[in-house]
């Protein structure tokens, strides 16, 4: 199917803002280009085979540029690139070109695990991509390889190597924090990444669609983090700063800082501005939400830009997701879905999400 939207690519409407039930706007956007990954990381995709969307449903990179003009119409102005592993699609550099060329975007970024960084950092840098996440859990190859089913630790390395001398600066690390697992590695990655002018970020182990390990016990607290890093580093001061960004950032004594998510034990949706579309065109509220909404319909059924953004203004305007907030207040908690119904629903996966 190649039909290039052209009316929605001309289609520059000036920003009408909406807020959703919680008067949160809508102003950012996470693009996911394929469900597909080279890596199997426990946390995300523990099988080894999956069920892959169809690739005849995959959205092409203009329709994906279209539907952005109408997100941004709507208020979106940061998007993030993510899959799956987004530099498994081909061409991507052609994707980015196409989205930092839209002035309405103030901030293009991408997360990566960063296996391909070290052939396409180049090529990304000079399309436009100005901010880049390598997702790194270990600085222990032998553990990475637990934790991943791959042998590819060297090339994440060489990868953010090869991201800096293209020119990226501003990087950032995310890591998953499982215990027992990599909960020992804290102050390693904090020295890692000031080695490489990378603020980490540590992430709480999430219960979301993939997640089929998942139990209360593997989750180490933000308040656990600070405790682990002060007995290392001494007093940590909070930075003090508004935005709507999920990290609490924290900074050491010598002035290093670094980031903590905390999505499973405080988690942050009073202020959650963010909505998903998934690489076959489904539009999700909140990363925990039962059901989507199909824009790749819309489009591929010639709807004009105008229509489907009046379909997306009226579906924030009801948005009154509050997923992990909704988690944290059950009494028993174990992984959000089993994995028949994510066999049955791939959308339910976090790699399908685009995290
Ligand atoms: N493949 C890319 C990567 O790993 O960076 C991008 C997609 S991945 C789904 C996006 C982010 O989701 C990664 O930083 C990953 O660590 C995070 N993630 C996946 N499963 C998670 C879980 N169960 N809890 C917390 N974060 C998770
Ligand atoms: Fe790991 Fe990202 Fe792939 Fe999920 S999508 S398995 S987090 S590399
Ligand atoms: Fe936003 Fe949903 Fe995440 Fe809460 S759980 S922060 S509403 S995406």
């Amino acid at each position: 199917m190649d039909r290039a939207p052209g009316a929605a690519l001309r289609y520059h409407p000036r920003t009408m803002e909406v807020r959703d039930s919680h008067d949160r706007p809508l102003r950012s956007l996470r693009v996911s280009v394929t469900d597909r990954c080279n890596l199997r990381c426990q946390y995300c995709m523990p099988e080894e085979q999956y069920v892959w969307l169809p690739r005849s449903d995959i959205l092409h990179f203009e329709e994906i540029a279209a539907l952005v003009d109408v997100f941004t119409g709507l208020g979106v102005d940061k998007v993030r690139l993510t899959g799956g592993e987004p530099l498994t699609r081909k061409e991507l550099p052609k994707l980015v070109a196409m989205l930092a060329a839209k002035p309405a975007l103030a901030d293009l970024a991408l997360t990566t695990n960063g296996i391909l960084l070290a052939e396409q950092a180049a090529a990304l840098g000079a399309a436009g991509l100005r901010r880049l996440t390598v997702s790194l859990d270990t600085l222990d190859p032998v553990r990475f390889r637990e934790l991943s089913k791959r042998d590819d630790h060297a090339r994440v390395l060489d990868g953010i190597d090869a991201a800096r001398a293209a020119g990226f600066r501003g990087l950032k690390i995310d890591t998953v924090v499982m215990r027992c697992v990599n909960s020992d590695e804290l102050p390693a990655l904090i020295e890692f990444g000031k080695g490489k002018q990378a603020e980490v970020r540590f992430i709480e182990y999430m219960d979301v669609g993939g997640a089929t390990t998942w139990s209360a016990e593997t989750v180490v607290s933000r308040r656990e983090m600070l405790e682990l890093l002060s007995a290392r580093y001494g007093t940590i001061e909070p930075v003090i700063e508004t935005s709507s960004a999920p990290a609490a950032r924290y900074r050491l004594p010598d002035g290093t800082t670094f980031g903590i998510i905390s999505s499973t034990t405080q988690p942050f949706c009073a202020t959650c501005d963010r909505a998903r579309l998934t690489a076959d065109g489904v539009f999700y509220r909140c990363l925990y939400a039962r059901d989507g909404f199909d824009l790749r319909g819309l489009l591929r059924g010639g709807a004009p830009p105008e229509q489907i953004a009046s379909a997306l203004g009226s579906l924030w305007r009801a948005r009154a997701d509050r997923g992990a907030e909704e988690r944290l207040a059950l009494r028993e908690r174990s992984a959000l879905a089993p994995k028949g119904d994510l066999r049955n629903d791939p959308h339910l996966e976090m790699h399908t999400r685009g995290g």
